[in-house]
């Protein structure tokens, strides 16, 4: 029987048939989309022998949303995800001039999806800028509801900037803004209680998959409060929960303080050899640089919501791009999550059969773990590094690749399944 996945006292419980609500998409959403309902359903299917399989249900967003009722969002998609609490979406197009800045935003507001939890990782034949991108292991804990992104902006020379630029100038004596006859102003809000609620599940994930360093990425150098108010709660929230888990930075630079470096070093090395998880904070500039030079340093890192925006489509260029990396936007503490496809609609090959469906596929696996069914998460896994080790591969990838056997989305689709099968 069809039953609603739950939250009880902080766990997600999910039934043999889970009803999962889902949003195909526009532009390449339906044809990618249908592959990956098949590669879940036939994962499920072998991996479980019968005994569980998901009950989808179809939500609408978007053009098909606007099309049949008039609306891009309609309250009943949010409400039913609300209800079922975890759902998985292709991409959306953004109504330009509609007054929604954009529906994905929406949608993680309206459920305070605060975690963008984006996973980077190299299946091996996949075309990439490094030379060696199998280094690259990196989850990406993106803050998904504050900084600029909170939509708190005001256009130049509009009543409320001027009125805006006025009050900071009479009230805090601001005197640094150089144009401020013709300046737009947008307000970053950073809070203690949003940075810990993300650094914790970056934290919990680091502890559950056993990895070795989580680092803050922040602008903190040049904004004090904001970015390196998120470094500073951030080390205290590890200080203060993860203490006897963690050896962090902060710890060495004490030491060396006290004690000199050598100690300090000492220290360290045995923190880790002891299995503790090495904290560690970069400068967002730099970090984009030492992930392309340096990518085996880092395993998952927490950052605010801008920073994350560029991080995870750099690093996702690293191995593949778009088109294969996926991405959820979670909130832990009462279980909503949505994920996603992390490209947008691609319309300039949509309805082509070109479009690789790796992102959504990939993006359903992440749903899967979530849910506790790892078995049927790994079996797409291994299906689909098995295909792409084939050459068998969607336009994108082929147009890189020597050698490469280029096939549909649909075939694509399909020969995942038979790899799975056998
Ligand atoms: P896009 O990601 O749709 O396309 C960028 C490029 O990548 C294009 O050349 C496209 O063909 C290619 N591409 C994207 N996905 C691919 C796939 N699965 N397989 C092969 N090639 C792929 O970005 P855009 O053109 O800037 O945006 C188009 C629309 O999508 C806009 O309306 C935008 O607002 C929306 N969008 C939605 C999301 C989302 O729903 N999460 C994200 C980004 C953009």
């Amino acid at each position: 029987m069809a039953e609603k996945i739950q939250m009880v006292a902080g766990q997600l419980v999910t039934p043999k048939e889970p009803i999962i609500p889902y949003i195909e998409g526009d532009g390449v959403g339906p044809e990618i989309w249908q592959q990956a309902q098949k590669v879940l359903d036939e994962a499920v299917a072998i991996a479980y022998q019968g005994e569980r399989k998901i009950s989808w249900q179809k939500l609408l967003a978007g053009e098909a949303a606007f099309v049949e009722t008039g609306q891009w969002l309609p309250p009943e998609t949010i409400d039913i995800i609300d209800d079922c609490l975890v759902a998985i979406k292709g991409p959306l197009a953004t109504p330009i001039g509609e007054g929604i800045r954009s529906l994905n935003v929406a949608l993680r507001q309206a459920l305070d999806l605060y975690a963008c939890v984006r996973p980077v990782r190299y299946f091996p034949g996949v075309p990439s800028p490094l030379r060696h991108p199998e280094q690259v292991a990196v989850t990406v804990f993106r803050e998904n509801t504050e900084d600029i992104y909170a939509g708190i902006e005001f256009a130049a020379e509009s009543p409320e900037a001027n009125e805006l630029i006025a009050f900071l100038k009479e009230s805090f004596a601001v005197d640094k803004i150089r144009f401020p006859e013709t300046s737009a102003v947008g307000i970053k809000p950073v809070s203690i209680e949003g940075t810990q609620r993300l650094v914790r599940s970056a934290m919990e994930y680091a502890v559950s998959q056993n990895k070795k360093v989580v680092t803050l990425v922040h602008k903190g150098n040049i904004m004090k409060f904001t970015e390196g108010g998120f470094r500073k709660w951030g080390y205290e929230l590890i200080a203060a929960e993860y203490g006897d888990k963690t050896f962090s930075m902060r710890e060495y630079e004490k030491i060396k303080k006290a004690a000199g470096k050598a100690e300090a070093e000492k220290e360290k090395a045995a923190a880790l050899k002891s299995g503790k998880i090495l904290i560690n904070d970069i400068i967002t500039d730099n970090f984009l640089q030492q992930m392309l030079l340096a990518p085996q340093d880092y395993q998952v890192v927490a950052t605010l919501n801008l920073n994350g925006d560029y991080i995870s489509d750099a690093l996702a260029a690293t191995v593949g791009g778009i088109g294969i990396s996926p991405g959820g936007n979670i909130n832990y503490q009462n279980g909503h999550a949505i994920f996603e496809a992390t490209h947008g609609t691609a319309p300039n090959i949509a309805g082509l059969n070109e479009a690789n469906p790796s992102s959504v596929i990939l993006s359903g696996v992440l749903l899967l773990e979530y849910i506790g069914w790892r078995e049927a998460a790994q079996l797409i896994e291994v299906a689909l590094e098995q295909t792409i080790t084939e050459k068998y591969v969607t336009k994108d990838f082929a147009d890189l690749m020597a050698d490469a056997h280029e096939v549909g989305t649909a075939e694509f689709g399909a020969r995942i399944i038979a790899a799975m099968d056998s």
